[in-house]
């Protein structure tokens, strides 16, 4: 059977549950003292300690010893209660002090001791000795408390067998809560099995302290018996719940710190002795200076050991602390040191390419005006259609090496115009004029409507640059027998150049990235069509030295506009 399947399929814990509570309520409802009721009461004994025995047969947790040593323990109560009921049906007396009962149930508390204590001891070691300390105290605290409301008074009264007996009691409470305390404090598991367990124990030590302090006035608190019935019925269902297997895990582990729960242990601990001191001295019984003060001395050591391990903890954190700060500051300085050789590299990259275009541009210039030479003269049409070929290509590598050049001349010092009043219509007649044969060529249909518009103080060559990109790609990136046009109007106290196309569109997110340079969008990369990625980059960077703007909307598969906006503050100076 697997693991997930022995999670859901045993409800068993609530059967064993709903008859649990249904024999308590039973027990109340049958006549007191009946031989019948006690029949009950030693029948939920019994069947608590088989509860714990056939949880650890049916989930199979990696340590089934706890569970038989609880299972024992119980079973030697459920025997005490077996003995001591004899004595009343059987042998007509009340049981003698000490009794076998008092053998059996003496015997119990020791065995769910170890049980718990052996459950504790599956965890990790570091998250036992966290709890430890703390466990102390508690147990000490409980312990003087127990000592001077409890046990202090069955001194010097009765047999020695008596107060052997009668000391012992209370003693085990001490044993089995010192376990559970360390049970508690362990930060691990927090299962349902988990808090069944920890309910039933502390009924059971409660119920007994109750009985502790007035064991006199036991046969008419008869709702003393209900805790000690529930408290073994929760145990039984704590043994039945699957969840019982994860107390035998390691479980995680939590981080140390100092929470308000812990300081106000330390509180309560130290506050321990005094507190008793004034009870007693109010209640005007007998203080019992040795009892308190040595209770009060362990008290305090146990306190101060607790503190110191929490300056170590805190002591360690501040060591890591520096640690990783000195990480930090190393690492910080590394990256300045990183990014100071990034820029100069840059730097460098900037000026090679500079220097590169440079030279490029002079033989590139003289090729284009040779081959424009050649052209005039008599040449066969297989020459001249060779001589276009090396034309085109001359004039799209001299492009390229303009726009390096241009990039290159801007990271080093910025851009240069020359402004003049510019009739904006006129360059944009022209300029889609001398694009007219690429459209023709690709079949797209390229029109234009161009206002009369104020003239613009502008650098007319700039101008014809913006131009000639924004449309370059709008062909470049409209698939044959698509539409571009290009519109310019006057709007308020700007003019307004649109370039609109039916072309492949731009991803959102590539909208964002598009003026940046060297960027080119996915889509123009997978269709392989050519460019560098820094025509937009340029022509933003134009239309800012001019106080302008270049923006773009796109719909991917469905076309874009780019609209470059000029204010007309700068045609007032013109005019
Ligand atoms: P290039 O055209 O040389 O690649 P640009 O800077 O002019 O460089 O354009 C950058 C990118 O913007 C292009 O590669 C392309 O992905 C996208 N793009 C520009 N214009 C358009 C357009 N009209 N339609 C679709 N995509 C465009």
């Amino acid at each position: 059977m697997n693991v997930a399947a022995t999670r859901s399929h045993h409800p068993i814990h609530r059967a064993y549950l709903a008859v649990g509570l249904a024999a308590t309520a039973l027990y109340f409802a049958l006549p007191w003292d009946s031989f019948a009721q006690t029949l009950v009461y030693d029948a939920i004994g019994a069947s608590a300690a088989a509860a714990s025995v056939l949880g650890a047969r049916i989930h199979r947790p990696s340590l089934r010893l706890p569970w038989y040593l609880f299972g024992a323990g119980l079973f030697a109560f459920s025997v005490g209660d077996v003995l001591f009921n004899l004595y009343a049906f059987v042998w007509h007396r009340d049981p003698p002090v000490p009794s076998i009962a008092d053998v059996f149930y003496l015997a119990g508390y020791p065995l769910l001791t170890a049980g718990l204590l052996l459950l504790v001891r599956s965890l990790r070691s570091d998250e036992r000795r966290r709890g430890r300390l703390d466990a102390a105290m508690l147990i000490a605290a409980f312990t003087l408390c127990q000592w001077i409301f409890v046990m202090q008074g069955r001194l010097h009264s009765g047999s020695l067998g008596e107060q052997a007996v009668s000391l012992s009691y209370p003693a085990m409470d001490v044993i089995l809560l010192a376990a559970l305390v360390v049970f508690a404090l362990t930060p691990t598991w927090r299962t349902v099995a988990y808090r069944y367990l920890g309910a039933s124990i502390v009924l059971l030590i409660v119920a007994d302290e109750i009985y502790g302090l007035s064991p006199g006035t036991y046969a008419k608190t008869t709702w003393l018996d209900s805790a000690w019935l529930l408290s073994y019925v929760l145990w039984g269902v704590a043994a039945l719940h699957p969840s019982m297997r994860e107390l035998s895990e390691p479980g995680r582990a939590g981080r140390p710190r100092v929470s308000t729960l812990r300081l106000v242990m330390l509180a309560a601990a130290l506050t321990t002795a005094p507190a008793l001191l004034l009870i007693q001295t109010a209640t005007g019984s007998r203080v019992d200076t040795v009892a308190i003060a040595l209770g009060g001395g362990v008290l305090c050591g146990l306190v101060l050991l607790r503190l110191t391990s929490v300056i170590h903890a805190l002591d360690g954190l501040r060591v890591t602390e520096g640690l990783a700060r000195a990480e930090a500051e190393t690492a910080q300085r590394l990256l300045t040191e990183q990014n100071e050789r990034l820029r100069e590299a840059d730097r460098l990259k900037d000026e090679f390419v500079a220097l590169i275009s440079h030279d490029l541009r002079t033989p590139l210039t003289s090729i284009t005006g040779y081959v424009e030479l050649a052209l005039e003269e008599d040449l066969t049409d297989e020459a001249r259609g060779f001589l276009h070929v090396v034309a085109r290509n001359a004039d799209r590598l001299l492009g390229l090496v303009n726009d390096l050049l241009f990039v290159a001349r801007l990271q080093a010092g910025g851009l240069s115009l020359e402004p003049e009043d510019v009739d904006l219509a006129g360059v944009v007649r022209d300029g889609v004029k001398a694009l007219a044969p690429r459209a023709a060529a690709k079949a797209i249909s390229l029109t234009c409507v161009l206002d009369a518009v104020p003239a613009v103080h502008v650098d007319r060559g700039r101008m014809l640059q913006v131009l000639d990109n924004l449309v370059s790609n709008a062909l470049k990136f409209t698939p044959e027998g698509g539409a571009v046009h290009v519109s310019l109007r006057q709007d308020d106290d700007c003019v307004r150049l649109e370039v609109t196309d039916s072309g492949i569109g731009i991803a959102p997110d590539d909208q964002r990235r598009l003026f940046q340079r060297f960027f080119r969008a996915e889509n123009a990369i997978e269709q392989h069509l050519p460019g560098t990625g820094l025509g937009l980059y340029i022509s933003r960077v134009i239309a800012e030295a001019h106080d302008g703007s270049l923006s773009v909307r796109s719909e991917l598969g469905v076309g874009s506009t780019f609209r470059l906006e000029l204010p007309l503050a700068r045609a007032a100076v013109a005019v």
